[in-house]
């Protein structure tokens, strides 16, 4: 089994302005079971877009997809992966949850318990000018 705090450094270039980094991301947000894992990169990461990258078991890059709509903009405040102690799963969780994707099923305890992404929905709800549209049309009048 390999040590939860090992990580590796992919070279990510935006599919939109080709703009390039080099991203240090623990092993242990790919998820083993799926053939892919979606890594999300949050605005301000690389450059000002938002996107997705999706990487094999073995940190290959194997596409990228565009975001079009972000709901809210991600604040990071984190710089980088402090590599000299050992990380908890939830640890890793907190530092990288930018980047781990919603149906990632080794963070899965810990995506169903975080505010920040309950948070980012109900702001899409307030801010979300057409909000009232979903409500479902109750039509009294018929007969
Ligand atoms: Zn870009």
């Amino acid at each position: 089994m390999e040590p939860i705090h090992e990580s590796k450094s992919l070279s990510i270039s935006c599919p939109i302005c080709r703009s390039k980094k080099i991203i240090k991301l623990p092993t242990s947000i790919v998820d083993k079971s799926k053939q892919l894992t979606t890594i999300s990169i949050p605005k301000g990461k690389i450059c000002k877009h938002h996107f997705q990258v999706f990487i094999d078991k073995n940190f290959i890059i194997r596409g990228f997809q565009k975001v079009d709509y972000e709901l809210k903009e991600i604040q990071s405040t984190k710089q980088k992966l402090q590599n000299h102690k050992e990380m908890t799963l939830k640890e890793i969780y907190d530092e990288f949850w930018e980047y781990i994707s919603d149906d990632n099923e080794a963070f899965r305890e810990f995506i169903s318990k975080d505010i920040r992404r309950k948070k980012n929905l109900n702001d899409d709800e307030i801010h979300n000018p057409y909000g009232t549209d979903f409500i479902p049309h109750v039509c009294k009048n018929l007969e």
